[in-house]
Order: C-alpha cells, then sequence, then structure tokens
C-alpha cells in the first residue's frame, strides 16, 4: 500500500479532439520539467497519470501551479478487491471523523465483477457496518470516499485545487510588459494559465529608476517563473527617450508618447524573437493613460495583438490574484517606476491620433527606438 498522487486535468483538455494528445503530451512534459530536479516515479493505469514520489508534499507544491491540471488528489493504491478497498475507505473515513459521507467510484477495469453503482452501494453499506454512527448522504456530505477501479485500485478523499487552465507553450506567445507595479504580474499570469508562453520587456530608466526597481522586476520574473517555467526579461534603456520627449514635446502628451514608445519597443523585440503578440496590465479608465482614447492611440503603433487580460478587472480584484500568486508583496515594494518619475501634472486624457503622430514628428523615433533595444540586457531567470 503506497500513497500516490493522481492527476487531472483541467476539462478542456478532454475538448481538443484529435488536438487532445499533443496537449496531453505537452502537458506531462511541463510536469516532468517541473520536478525534473526530484525523486520520482510516474504510473499509468488505463487512462490515469500517478506520480509517486518519498516527497509528495513537494511534488504538490510544484505541481498545483501547473497550468492544465485542474486537480490534484492523494490516492492510496491498493489491490483491486472489495476488502482491500473497504480497508483503506474505514482509514480514510476514520481520519476524517465526517458523520455523512458517499461513495463515488469510476471504474475503467470492466473484469472488476461489480459495475460502479454496485460498488457505491456495496462499500456504503460495508462502511456503515464497520463505523457506528456515520450517514450517507447523497448531496453535499462532509467526505465523498472516491474509488477508482483500474489494474489496481485506488482510494481517495483528499483533492487539492490546481491552476486549471491550458498547458503552458500550447497557445502561441506573448511579450509582456513587466513594470514593478501590482497589475503587469498578473496580466502575465493570466496569459501563462491559458498556455501562452510569456516573455517579458522592462523599461529601466536609470539613474531615475534605482537598481533596487530593476531588482524588483528581476523577482517579480522569478516569481512569474513558478507558473511558466524558464522565463526571460529584456531590460531596455528608456532614460534617453523620455529625456528627448520631455525636452521635445508638450507637458501633457508626455504620458501618451511615452506609452507609444513603450509599445514600439515591445514589437520590435517581439519581431526580433518571433513572438506573435503584445500584453499589459492596463485596465480600462485606471489611469489617465488608460482611457479608451490612450489604449486606441498607442495601439496605434503596435503591428500585432494587443492583450490586456485585466481590461475590465477592478483594482481590488486584481490584487486578489496578485495575492494569490504570491506577487503582491514584491509588487508593492516602494521602489520609483519610470511612469511615476515622468507623470505631467494634467496628463491628456483624450488623446487625439492625429495630433500626437504631429507631435512626434520632432523625434527621430526609429533612431530612439533602435538605440534602445541596442543598449538592452537580457536575463534568463
Ligand atoms: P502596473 O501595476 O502593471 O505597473 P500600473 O497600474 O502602474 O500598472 P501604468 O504604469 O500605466 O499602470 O502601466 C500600464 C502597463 O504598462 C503596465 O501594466 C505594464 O504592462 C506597462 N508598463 C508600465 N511601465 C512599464 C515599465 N517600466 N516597463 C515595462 N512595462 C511597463
Ligand atoms: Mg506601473
Amino acid at each position: 500500500m503506497r500513497k500516490l498522487i493522481l492527476i487531472k486535468y483541467a476539462a478542456e483538455i478532454f475538448l481538443k479532439g484529435l488536438n487532445r494528445g499533443k496537449f496531453e503530451k505537452k502537458l506531462k512534459n511541463n510536469i516532468k520539467n517541473v520536478i525534473s530536479d526530484l525523486e520520482w516515479t510516474s504510473v499509468s493505469d488505463q487512462g490515469r497519470w500517478f506520480i509517486y514520489s518519498e516527497d509528495l508534499d513537494e511534488i504538490i507544491n510544484r505541481l498545483v501551479n501547473v497550468s492544465g491540471i485542474a486537480e490534484l488528489c492523494i490516492v492510496t493504491e491498493v489491490e483491486a478487491s472489495m476488502d482491500e478497498i473497504e480497508k483503506q475507505a474505514v482509514i480514510e473515513m476514520k481520519e476524517s471523523k465526517a458523520v455523512t459521507f458517499k461513495v463515488q467510484t469510476n471504474r475503467a477495469n470492466k473484469s472488476f465483477p461489480k459495475n460502479s453503482l454496485e460498488v457505491n452501494k456495496e462499500l456504503g453499506g460495508r462502511i456503515l457496518n464497520d463505523i457506528e454512527g456515520l450517514k450517507v448522504k447523497v448531496t453535499n456530505p462532509e467526505i465523498i470516499i472516491n474509488v477508482e477501479i483500474r489494474e489496481k485500485a485506488y482510494v481517495y478523499s483528499k483533492k487539492i485545487k490546481a491552476v486549471g487552465g491550458l498547458p503552458y507553450g500550447m497557445n502561441g506567445n506573448t511579450m509582456l510588459m513587466l513594470s514593478g507595479g501590482i497589475d503587469s504580474p498578473v496580466a502575465g499570469y493570466l496569459m501563462a494559465r491559458r498556455g501562452v508562453e510569456v516573455s517579458c520587456v522592462y523599461y529601466h530608466s536609470h539613474p531615475y529608476t534605482s537598481e533596487r526597481a530593476k531588482e524588483k522586476v528581476k523577482d517579480l520574473a522569478k516569481i512569474l517563473k513558478k507558473y511558466t517555467g524558464e522565463i526571460k526579461l529584456y531590460v531596455v534603456p528608456f532614460t534617453e527617450i523620455q529625456m528627448q520627449i520631455i525636452e521635445k514635446c508638450r507637458e501633457d502628451e508626455l504620458t501618451i508618447i511615452m506609452r507609444r514608445f513603450m509599445m514600439r519597443i515591445a514589437c520590435t523585440l517581439a519581431e526580433k524573437y518571433n513572438i506573435q503578440s503584445v500584453t499589459t496590465g492596463e485596465s480600462v479608465g485606471q489611469v489617465a493613460s488608460q482611457t479608451m482614447e490612450s489604449l486606441v492611440v498607442s495601439d496605434d503603433v503596435s503591428d500585432r495583438p494587443v492583450f490586456r487580460p485585466l481590461i475590465a478587472d477592478d483594482k481590488v480584484e486584481i490584487m486578489d490574484v496578485a495575492r494569490k500568486i504570491g506577487t503582491y508583496e514584491t509588487s508593492i515594494l516602494p521602489y520609483e517606476d519610470c511612469c511615476t518619475i515622468f507623470v505631467p501634472k494634467h496628463p491628456k486624457t483624450k488623446p487625439i491620433l492625429k495630433h500626437i503622430i504631429e507631435s512626434e514628428k520632432v523625434l527621430d523615433v526609429n533612431k530612439l527606438v533602435e538605440e534602445a533595444v541596442n543598449g538592452m540586457e537580457i536575463f534568463e531567470m
């Protein structure tokens, strides 16, 4: 008798029809990668995939963050016989101290002499006999005794919720604009959970933004790594661009022109590294640069889709996710970012595209972008 983890895939993977095999293979590879430094073996039994290890806790810690996994069940493997199943079910019942229960069986092994309903009934009866004072309750019991009958039988009552989503790397890729704030790491996490491979770009305005601000963004990328595996961070020097904008453009247009530069650079890097799209942490109306008009004017310089997974979320909801994924505490560290330093007193909230294009004519846009990209540093987190 030993304990294993039963990995339950997110239901959407089963909807993939002919592609299901590919999704499953990718998911298994991702799983193997995150636990590659631990000792473990896998067990396949009639369509179910289990992991055995001496350190199940650590395996669970890591697998709850792997997208494409819906649940992890801690199962006990026993011989496929009613007596053995009963013994383990009684142990689980006693451990739980629950009074109401039901049995839920899934039988793939058709040579097992009873079908699922028969097992539910008989095992339920045996448990009632074995332990006094219990009650079967079909809706909302305190505990469900699950039984999977394959070559062996697997009994469990404990399930751990995992992130869900789709296997990382199955849905193309994106360049995430990662600032040190609360929103952009959440946007990156959401894309990763949907299976989109994430690379990050951070615009650094040295010396106006400190080395510590850069370290903070690296730390955020490291936290995101829990959900992505290896992740690249491009740190692009942004001071010269900001200086030129401040020197040559109208104060109320600084922010929108700066946002357009960020977008251009993200697209330039995306082109260079074969990345299909751009993602930001913007949410409509959150600040002056995130009005619908501003979003339209910054999208104008993008040559690929720009995704904003937080567009319709309230800040409180975003903060909740940030706490859940472990980026919040780092995000609120008080280091300045390039946008907070160069904020105009009265930024335009309804910029007009043709006016902004006109205003930008005083800048050598291509050269500024090229120089910034040439000066970037690349970190593999
Ligand atoms: P966040 O909490 O993600 O920093 P924010 O509420 O501070 O967002 P802004 O500063 O207007 O909002 O930035 C909007 C989006 O632009 C960010 O979510 C991020 O995607 C991108 N962004 C802003 N500053 C930077 C930066 N220095 N480097 C890279 N991307 C940035
Ligand atoms: Mg910010």
